[in-house]
């Protein structure tokens, strides 16, 4: 695995001279293009991984499974049902064009900017900070890494240039869908923005999803059978903002991307990827992680259609 994972990285290595630096978040545009990294969790101990598996990135939005996975534990299916529906919008992961209609759960998922914020409502904790920390405890379970945390000077860039998520959020607002303040929303949605981590984390984390919920190796059931099943099928539809149709027929399989450059690939019963490439396409997904993923899926047959 670990040679066929070498050659994938060499053969993919040159799209990493595509696409750009998410810049919108100034922070981000400061990292090194050329990182490249991946690494694979099966159910055997050791990963395998190649490249830059263990360079720390900001998850971005692969935080928005986790945040859909704190709401459904916390406030239950119903609630986050009612307050965020599950179809691909079609739309960019910011986009905020509801000017014309009246906002509804039916116009946004838990994938894209305006549900996650809206998720963020749905996790207990006393404060705004607590319901955070929580998350980043249940991050930290998940993927077996006690020591994640949050890339300080990112959510500070994130805080001070985030207008359209603040609009977002006020929007909500607006619409009677969040009734908290929107400025605390935001805090825990930045820092779960932030939290930084690797590639091994990503696959990690991706297993455990594989694997309905169970860490395969040490045989600890972490997530509700039905909740990993819930993020997955949101993943295969939402994962990849407006790119998702094309990325299950290219690779067919639930994943997650952010504009920090990362992918968590969830492979159902076999394995969980993590990739880490940081230069984007248009739609905000990494180009040399998505190229890898279309190879490795076409040599090990991944797809589950
Ligand atoms: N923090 C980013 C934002 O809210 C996350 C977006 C993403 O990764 N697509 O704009």
């Amino acid at each position: 695995m670990k040679r066929l994972l070498e050659n994938l990285l060499n053969d993919c290595r040159h799209y990493t001279a595509d696409g750009r630096l998410a810049s919108y978040i100034p922070e981000l545009s400061k990292v090194d293009r050329n990182d490249f990294g991946i690494s694979v969790a099966n159910g055997a101990k050791e990963l395998s991984f190649a490249g830059d598996h263990d360079k720390k990135f900001t998850m971005q939005s692969v935080a928005k499974p986790f945040i859909l996975l704190l709401a459904l534990m916390d406030s239950g299916e119903e609630r986050v049902h009612d307050l965020v529906g599950v179809e691909s919008t079609g739309k960019p992961f910011d986009a905020f064009n509801y000017s014309d209609l009246a906002l509804k759960r039916d116009h946004i998922n838990p994938m894209i900017n305006t549900g996650a914020i809206a998720l963020c409502t749905l996790i207990k904790g006393e404060t705004y900070k607590d319901r955070f920390d929580r998350l980043l405890d249940l991050m930290k379970k998940v993927s077996g890494n006690e020591s994640l945390e949050v890339d300080e000077a990112v959510f500070r860039s994130e805080t001070e240039t985030g207008n359209k998520n603040r609009a977002l959020a006020y929007m909500l607002k607006a619409y009677g869908m969040i009734e908290d303040d929107a400025e605390e929303v935001l805090y825990c949605y930045f820092r779960a923005c932030s939290i930084r981590m690797t590639a091994d984390d990503l696959a990690k984390m991706a297993r455990v999803l594989a694997f309905r919920g169970k860490d395969p190796v040490s045989g600890e059931q972490i997530i509700r059978p039905e909740y990993a099943r819930y993020i997955n099928a949101v993943l295969m539809t939402c994962g990849m903002y407006d790119g998702s149709g094309e990325f299950a027929v290219k690779v067919g399989i639930p994943a997650k991307s952010g504009v920090g450059g990362g992918i968590m690939a969830v492979v159902p019963g076999r394995m969980g990827i993590g990739l880490y490439s940081p230069a984007l396409d248009s739609k905000g997904n990494s180009i040399a992680g998505i190229k890898a993923l279309e190879k490795l899926s076409r040599e090990l047959d991944l797809s589950i259609y």
